[in-house]
């Protein structure tokens, strides 16, 4: 069984596979680190995440790149009005955003460049750009590409069954979605820029926010590679010039496919900075949620289906694991499971019972029908009638299940009656273990000795207990 999906360029489903036959090489613009992700960002992150298991699961060796954006307006804007060096400024974003991450059981990426490291890369693509004709510089120091040098600008967001005002160049970063408009790729260097420029044939400056996944996917993926991915924000401007760059650069397609996720919306809007409406990993523990249940909201809908957040969707989310975790320990009792599941769909152990979810997710990563199914399935189940024979494949083929969609199941009996403000400190004690940070870590556990409580560090989760 291999995966298919939804192809925004084509608006067709098709079958993946790697196109050099060995390993699916896939990019997804990552996050622009001026403050912390929030979790609308994280809808993006963890599909993109259940993606790629299902890749992997499915039996395919993957590529991840997922780009850092450490220089545009908005970082330098930012840096410069907390008084901290952009590198520094930037480099606290990205790693609480990898503690977020490895609190949302996301898989790394297996290489996460930076633009501000990648400067000289994208200076070398304008060159190749102005030399082609397919760029210009212009008087104060900008170089701009221009739109119409290039006959497939708009394939993508299909621009022209779009109604467009026409604007000559535009400098900035994310510009009006209805504005066609020759875009930066250098900036030249302005005053509100404070020291971050840097050295290039037209000028001091900085690169444009487009070039960066165009020089960075070359760089890591090859000229052309399997699939490229992010919100469905990103279509256009960025996506869309991020072909024209790389396909009148190199001369070869960019990518044989894009996937993109839909918006996750607060009251019927968008989650963004902009509008203040937004909610990350930290706001919901202060309010005792944990980052399972955060990601099982943001996997059980389906990723081209607007997703409207809510807490009531986060206290279903809380009953469904509770639910799933009773399951899990019925049959690992009736399987008389001791070990961790060993399942390996190329050695004939895969989702056992499970098989429809497992095609649910094959079929366009149809999440919603794939946790349905679970449940249908865990309905039907009486483990007390089956063999533990039965019990334990049925044990394996649910953790097979779970590793798709990344989730981690809590301890069934402690859910019940641990204090939220005590479960809200444990989750964020085991979010800083995870992600290593054994000061907090310790600070955290001392907090819970004080309201009386112990914790238990297990393999995949931890066990409370009351002193
Ligand atoms: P940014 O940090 O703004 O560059 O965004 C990082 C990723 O999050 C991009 O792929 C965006 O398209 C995506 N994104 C931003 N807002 C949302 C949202 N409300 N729902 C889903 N994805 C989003
Ligand atoms: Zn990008």
């Amino acid at each position: 069984m291999s995966l298919i999906l939804f192809d925004t360029l084509e608006r067709s489903l098709h079958k993946l596979s790697p196109m050099d036959g060995e390993t699916f090489r896939f990019y997804c613009c990552g996050p622009t680190v001026y403050g912390p992700a929030h979790i609308g960002n994280f809808r993006t992150f963890v599909l993109q995440d259940l993606f790629r298991r299902v890749l992997e699961l499915g039996g395919l060796k993957t590529m991840h790149v997922r780009n850092i954006t450490d220089v545009d307006d908005k970082t330098i804007r930012d840096s410069l009005k907390t008084g901290q060096p952009l590198t520094e400024f930037t480099a606290h974003w990205r790693d609480k955003f990898h503690v977020d991450c490895r609190a949302l059981n996301c898989l790394p990426p297996h290489v996460e460049p930076g633009a501000v490291d990648h400067i000289p890369l994208q200076i070398e693509m304008i060159r190749t750009l102005i030399s082609k004709g397919h760029a210009y510089a212009a008087p104060e120091g900008s170089v701009y590409f221009k739109v119409s040098s290039f006959d497939n600008y708009g394939r993508l967001s299909r621009l022209k069954e779009r109604e467009l005002k026409m604007g000559s160049t535009t400098s900035s970063d994310e510009y009006e979605k209805d504005t066609l408009a020759d875009f930066a790729l250098w900036k030249a260097r302005k005053p509100e820029d404070g020291p971050n420029y840097w050295p290039s044939p037209w000028g001091e400056g900085r690169p444009g926010w487009h070039l960066e996944c165009s020089a960075m996917s070359r760089e890591y993926l090859g000229d052309t590679f399997d699939l490229h991915s992010g919100g469905v924000d990103l279509i256009f401007p960025h996506h869309e010039n991020e072909i024209a760059q790389s396909e009148c650069c190199t001369g070869h397609q960019f990518c044989a496919h894009w996937f993109h996720i839909t918006h996750l919306l607060v009251d019927g809007a968008k989650m963004s900075k902009s509008l203040g409406n937004l909610y990350t990993l930290s706001d919901l523990a202060e309010r005792g949620f944990t980052p399972a249940e955060v990601r099982y909201v943001l996997v059980a809908a389906h990723y081209r289906a607007q997703l409207n957040f809510t807490f009531d969707s986060l206290l279903a989310a809380r009953s469904a694991l509770a639910k799933l975790a009773k399951a899990e320990r019925a049959l690992a009792q009736r399987g008389e499971v001791t070990a961790a599941p060993e399942y390996d769909l190329m050695k004939g152990v895969g989702p056992g019972p499970f098989v429809e979810a497992w095609e649910s997710l094959n079929n366009d990563l149809n999440t919603a029908e794939a946790l349905g199914q679970v449940f249908v399935a865990l309905k039907v189940f009486k483990p007390d009638a089956m063999t533990s024979e039965q019990a334990a494949a049925a044990h394996c083929g649910l953790h097979f299940i779970l590793a798709a969609f990344g989730l981690i199941l809590p301890e069934p009996e402690e859910a019940a009656d641990v204090p939220e403000e005590v479960r809200s400190v444990a989750d964020r004690r085991w979010a800083a273990r995870t992600a290593k940070d054994w000061p907090l870590a310790d600070t955290l556990r001392k907090e819970l000795d004080v309201m009386g409580w112990i914790m238990k560090d297990g393999k995949e989760s931890y066990d409370l207990n009351p002193k």
